[in-house]
């Protein structure tokens, strides 16, 4: 499996564009927006995760809103898979089943249709879950979750960054295994 160097690793954390105060006072915003600007930045990273997962099988990309549509629909046409959206409420229009997280005040929720994963002869589904960021993990444990409860099977969470001061990983490592192409403390 191709890892990348630490010049690699380097030239994808200086694509990425940090926000101070955005969305409110003491938050300093990752913009992966700078990174898909960036075509070497951008194939670096998608050929990178190509190679991780192009063996492992997985049969549904599910990408979390709305950064991880970005990465996890260009990852499954690149490995020649399924995308799934898993979205905010009253986004998707079928039905769906939902699964909710708590906040710093109050509690959101993850969305998903609730015939998102089908397979022949009724066999699980593997499920990649993709979004660009973990921060305290509650977004990506509720997908996690949510996918399960779905009926499928979540065989890693990847994340294009890893906030590891704040542990976010800690919390999914119990349900799956994760991965992140960059820590950043
Ligand atoms: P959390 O549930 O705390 O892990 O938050 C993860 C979600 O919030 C992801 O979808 C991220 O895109 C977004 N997010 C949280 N913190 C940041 C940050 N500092 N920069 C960019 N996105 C963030």
């Amino acid at each position: 499996m191709h890892t990348l160097s630490t010049v690699e690793k380097k030239y994808l954390l200086d694509s990425i564009r940090e926000i101070e105060d955005f969305p409110k006072p003491g938050i300093k915003f990752k913009d992966i927006t700078t990174l898909l600007g960036d075509e070497k930045a951008f194939n670096l990273l998608m050929d990178h995760l190509t190679n991780r997962y192009k063996e492992m099988h997985i049969d549904y990309i599910a990408g979390i809103e709305s950064r991880g549509f970005i990465f996890g629909a260009a990852l499954a046409a690149l490995l020649k898979t399924r995308f799934v959206p898993i979205r905010k409420p009253g986004k998707l229009p079928y039905t769906t089943i939902s699964e909710k997280y708590s906040l710093e005040y109050g509690v959101d929720e993850v969305t998903i249709h609730i015939d998102a994963f089908s397979m022949p002869n009724n066999q699980k589904p593997k499920v990649l879950l993709i979004d660009d960021l973990i921060a305290t993990g509650g977004t990506a444990t509720a997908a996690v979750n949510l996918i399960n409860k779905a009926g499928a099977e979540c065989i890693e969470a990847c994340f294009v960054i890893n906030l590891t001061f704040l542990q976010g990983d800690l919390d999914i490592k119990k349900t799956t295994s994760v991965y992140s192409v960059l820590e950043v403390d």
